[in-house]
């Protein structure tokens, strides 16, 4: 017997997710020296000193298996977000909050709703449960920002099957938001059927006066999941760790379906120090303020269009398919992030890097662009 006819039917039509091309394949592939890798929405600041310093700490009892109630983080991340310790479920990265979502409310027969250009990981996550995606047309610009969620087309892809919406508040590859007003009444207009997800991976880099915290609207919706992560602002995407806040009830759902151990102790101490390294998160939003400002101004000055982000990354519309360029980068040592498989076949996902990094990725695109 094959081992895909084994396989669950949800399974066999998976496609990996993509993941940007990491520093050392590019060096194997190529003998090159100087690498810049702005293609999966990493810190470039590195890790914090302080979260630095607990993780080394952390190592030396590695003998052990970590505390997998995760009390001490679930705690401080307790007092930094005025919820109860019960409210919070961790996991390997906030993918893995996603995923307990999907096991927990999809399966054959039931829907998951998103949008056009959301996160990659929905699809995933929907499809491997089973169940069938219900994907809202995005905004083409006249009622809302081009390519950003459309509140008012995802509702209409409610039905009583639906059991999760996702929505990515700020939206990756996108980078665009939605209102406070706006989200609270679709949050009001939901059948009690349906769970809302609101994935804030990019929540601290965000400054719209209008940007929700939704962790603040719990009480007053029961179904409501918000997830957010260490592995942006914070610097810690190679340790992975991640979280959910919900009901308490919601996440003893949640918890039922965790692996015991999904978060290392290591992550735990590194993101219970990163809580407290306030500068180093100041010194990180800021950094991406000004090199986000740098790469739109380079932009706007070359006449490439650009979807205006919120979060450490933007797309740039190059002109003309993306593929061939994202490829050519590549040769000049420059990682981006082709975004095709998001349905956005013009334009590069770039992460805002260290401004010599910036400055080198234009120098790059301006002679792949010309040549
Ligand atoms: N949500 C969004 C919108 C993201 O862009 C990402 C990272 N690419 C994640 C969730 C997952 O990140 P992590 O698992 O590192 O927390």
């Amino acid at each position: 017997m094959n081992i895909d006819a084994l396989a669950r039917p949800a399974i066999r039509a998976l496609t990996p997710y993509q993941p940007g091309k990491p520093v050392s394949e590019l060096a194997r592939e190529r003998g090159l020296p100087d690498i810049i890798k702005l293609a999966s929405n990493e810190n470039p600041l590195g890790p914090g000193p302080q979260a630095l310093a607990a993780a080394r700490a952390a190592l030396s009892d590695s003998h052990f298996y970590p505390d997998g109630s995760g009390f001490e983080l679930k705690a401080a991340l307790a007092r930094h977000l005025a919820v109860t310790p019960a409210q919070i479920t961790l996991g390997n990265g906030s993918n893995d909050v996603l995923e307990l979502i999907a096991r927990v409310f999809l399966e054959p027969g039931v829907e998951a709703v998103f949008s056009e250009h959301a996160f990659a990981v929905y699809p995933l996550a929907t499809q491997a449960a089973g169940a069938t995606a219900r994907v809202a047309s995005a905004h083409a610009g006249q009622h809302g920002p081009r390519y950003g969620h459309d509140l008012t087309a995802l509702r209409e892809q409610v039905t009583p099957l639906t059991r999760v919406v996702f929505i990515a508040n700020p939206n990756n590859p996108t980078g665009t938001t939605l209102p406070a007003a706006g989200l609270r009444s679709f949050l009001a207009s939901l059948p009690d059927t349906t769970v809302v997800v609101i994935d804030e991976a990019y929540f601290e880099y965000v400054e719209a006066s209008d940007y929700p915290n939704t962790v603040q609207w719990l009480a007053d919706f029961p179904r409501l999941i918000v997830t957010r992560t260490f592995s942006k602002a914070y610097g810690l995407a190679g340790l992975r760790i991640g979280y959910a806040v919900s009901s308490a009830e919601m996440a003893d759902w949640l918890n039922r379906v965790r692996l015991p151990f999904n978060v290392s102790m290591a992550a735990m101490a590194a993101a219970q120090a990163a809580l407290d390294d306030t500068d180093y998160l100041r010194r990180s939003v800021a950094l991406n303020r000004e090199g986000l400002a740098y790469l739109t101004q380079g932009f706007g000055a070359r006449g490439l269009d650009y979807i205006p982000s919120m979060g450490n990354f933007v797309a740039v519309d190059v002109g003309r398919l993306a593929a061939p360029v994202y490829t050519a980068l590549l040769q000049e040592g420059v990682i981006v992030r082709p975004v095709a498989n998001y349905g956005l076949p013009r334009h590069l996902r770039v992460t805002v890097g260290l401004p010599e990094q910036n400055r080198l990725f234009l120098e790059a695109l301006d002679r792949v662009l010309a040549a």
